[in-house]
């Protein structure tokens, strides 16, 4: 009887999103920023299909409407294309903020927007969003990133692990910015008492990567395919963790739901290192790919693992697709989208 007297208008009063059975669970409104580009087309993907109505804001700075023009005409989705460091009131049960360049040529191409616009300009707008629906705790997750902790000192990284960051370094601007995200993020949380969860996500891969973003993955698949060496930076012995996106999706979705602030290290604990990602990448596009040395970036991280205990004890959450599974998928995408439907079909 006492259901009555609440607003069943979210799985947030159940735990662990499962609604008592007969009650018919009401979908939610749902803000994804950065909807449109690789992790959040996917995110808005499981949402829709969830029966969630779903905005997605964007500038399409990255991304890309062909990430979500599968469900243009669908009455639960709808597209803004806006920059979020501009104000904008939408009332939402939930926000996913993902809206930020990502890859280290993007945030490096407007340093200081990354760094002043993103946190600073974007987060007031944002919480005011969530304010607005406050009376029925709307939740705010920011997608943070493994970059928090810098060049990291502790192998492999645990959440309590403060970092080893650079401030004045050519990757600061997103390292710092994220850093300034997450802790306006707890102010916030702390001084108006929203609903706040961090993720720090670990590098990840999938279908919708932009193809020349730079990132190795991305690159390693797009150079094999189109027969050009495997550019491997500096001697290759960096390591990196490599989660496949679905992966991500359902880490951030279990967050969103849960009880947990956070953050939560999101990420697969698989290790490679560089050499050894084109190794697979050679094994599973092109054996006789040749791989020729580049001079390494600025401060890049020597190694990199999460430490996924406290996702897995207090989300029930881990990542289920190796690399070499994960891997072929993506492939396939890239194939389609640098040669097209008619020649994919062909090889
Ligand atoms: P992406 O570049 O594909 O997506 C980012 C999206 O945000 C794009 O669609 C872009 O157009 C949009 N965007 C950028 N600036 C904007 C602005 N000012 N206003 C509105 N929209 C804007 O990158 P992604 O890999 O999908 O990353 C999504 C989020 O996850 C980012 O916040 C990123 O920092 C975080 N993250 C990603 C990884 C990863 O490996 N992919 C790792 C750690 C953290
Ligand atoms: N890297 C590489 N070749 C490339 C692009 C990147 O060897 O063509 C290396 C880069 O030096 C870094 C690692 O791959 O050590 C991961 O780089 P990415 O930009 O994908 O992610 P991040 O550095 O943000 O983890």
């Amino acid at each position: 009887a006492a259901l009555h007297h609440r607003d069943l208008a979210s799985t947030r009063h159940f735990v662990g999103g499962k609604v008592p059975l007969g009650l018919k669970r009401k979908a939610l409104r749902v803000l994804v920023t950065g909807g449109a580009g690789f992790v959040g087309s996917h995110l808005v993907d499981r949402l829709l299909e969830r029966g969630d109505s779903v905005i997605v804001v964007d500038n399409l700075f990255t991304g890309r409407k062909d990430n979500v023009v599968h469900h243009f005409g669908d009455p639960n989705f709808e597209m803004i294309r806006h920059d979020v460091v501009e104000p904008i009131l939408l009332e939402v049960d939930q926000i996913y903020h993902l809206a930020c360049p990502a890859s280290p040529v993007h945030y490096k191409y407007n340093p200081v927007k990354t760094i002043i616009s993103f946190p600073m300009n974007s987060f007031p707008f944002l919480f005011n969003n969530a304010k607005v629906e406050a009376k029925i705790n709307a939740r705010f997750l920011l997608t943070s990133t493994s970059e928090v902790y810098g060049d990291p000192l502790q192998h492999p990284q645990v959440e309590t692990y403060w970092g080893n960051v650079n401030p004045i370094g050519v990757r600061s601007c997103y390292d710092e910015g994220k850093r300034t995200a997450e802790t306006l993020t707890m102010d916030y949380h702390r001084g108006a008492n929203l609903e706040v969860r961090i993720a720090r996500i670990f590098n990840t891969y999938g279908p919708r990567m932009c193809i020349d973003d730079g990132r190795v993955v991305s690159n390693f698949v797009a150079q094999a395919l189109r027969k050009e060496p495997l550019t491997v930076y500096g001697d290759g012995k960096q390591t990196r963790s490599f989660q496949y996106v679905s992966d991500l999706v359902e880490g951030l979705m279990k967050l969103m739901e849960g009880e947990h602030v956070g953050p939560f290290n999101l990420g697969n604990p698989g290790e490679f290192t560089m050499l050894e990602l084109a190794k697979v990448v050679q094994d599973t596009i092109d054996p006789n790919a040749r791989i020729e040395f580049r001079q390494n970036t600025q401060d890049d991280p020597h190694k990199r693992k999460p430490d996924i205990s406290r996702a897995k004890e207090l989300l029930g959450w881990e990542p289920k697709i190796p690399l070499r599974e994960g891997l072929p998928l993506m492939v396939t995408d890239f194939r389609k989208r640098i040669f097209g439907d008619q020649d994919s079909a062909a090889t």
